[in-house]
């Protein structure tokens, strides 16, 4: 309605003032419903985001969610190398010569490799030693490992320890892992675990690894119920710095006495499949734990 027509009912002209306040009220009014128009256009506008995407999609499906479960995580040892150095070689007796020879075992000289020792009934400690390797590589592979061995067979004599340990270095592993069985007095049982001591020039670099790689093997070797020494090191663990093997590595290294050979416990333990399994689970174990730890 114009305003001049409800002027011409009126009886008496409004006030300017009432009228200022009228234009205030509208202007009000008018501002009022505008920012609400605002308002509602703005949450308005921002609806259609959310819901925009239903008619789209199923205009033109993007890809479903995928049925498929997420690919397994890689295994645990994966692009990991283990070098296992089965101790000693089955026919070493028979070629005193070769092993004879003297070799850099760490800034002095050694013997190339020696017999090794026996259980009472004679079975060879390098044939233990090769049992043990073949079960842990195949946990080891298993869990995604590269496992090279030092040794391809056992028969023959050889490799020298200097050897073994280049066989390490040259492969890059991430740990060398030696594997012996001892030959002490009848009432000695128990395994120990060998890691170099520090040697300046030879295994100031590679001690301390070498150190965490040691308990890592004596804790999972209790843990699978085996004894730790009775008759020589600490709580399972020794440390050398005689060792050519140990000492010529250039990688973490520790060397395993898994038994006394001459305990008929230990002999029992070491030459069967069972407790050869035993070990092996215990000391795949240790290897992961190792290894997951320093990557
Ligand atoms: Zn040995």
């Amino acid at each position: 309605m114009p305003a001049g027509a409800r002027g011409a009912r009126s009886r008496r002209r409004p006030s300017p003032v009432v009228l200022l306040l009228g234009v205030a009220v509208l202007v009000a009014a008018a501002v009022g419903a505008g920012y609400l128009v605002r308002t509602a256009g703005s949450s308005d506008a921002a609806a259609p985001v959310a819901t925009s995407t239903s008619p789209s999609s199923s205009a033109a499906p993007s890809p479903a969610p995928s049925p498929t479960v997420p690919p397994p995580p890689p295994p645990p040892l994966a692009g990991r190398t283990v070098v296992l150095d089965p101790g000693h070689n089955r026919d070493n007796g028979q070629h005193p010569a070769q092993i004879g020879r003297q070799v850099d075992a760490g800034g002095f000289t050694k013997q190339c490799n020696t017999t090794g020792t026996a259980t009472n009934s004679g079975v060879a400690e390098a044939t233990v030693n090769w049992e043990l390797a073949l079960a842990l590589r195949q946990r080891l592979e298993a869990a995604g490992a590269r496992v090279v061995l030092t040794r391809d067979a056992d028969a023959g004599w050889g490799p020298c320890i200097d050897e073994r340990a280049a066989v390490a270095n040259r492969e890059g592993a991430d740990l060398l892992l030696s594997l012996h069985a001892d030959g002490s007095a009848a009432s000695a049982h128990g395994f120990h675990v060998i890691a170099p001591g520090m040697l300046p020039g030879w295994t100031d670099d590679i001690a301390a690894e070498s150190q965490r790689a040691a308990v890592a093997v004596r804790d999972a070797l209790v843990a699978g119920g085996l004894t730790p020494a009775t008759y020589l090191g600490s709580a399972g663990l020794d440390e050398r710095t005689d060792l050519g093997t140990l000492n010529r590595s250039d990688v973490p290294a520790v060397m395993l006495e898994a038994g006394n050979l001459r305990h008929a416990g230990d002999a029992a333990l070491l030459t069967s499949g069972e407790g050869q399994a035993r070990v092996a689970d215990a000391l795949s174990a240790a290897v992961t734990q190792f290894l997951s730890r320093s990557r």
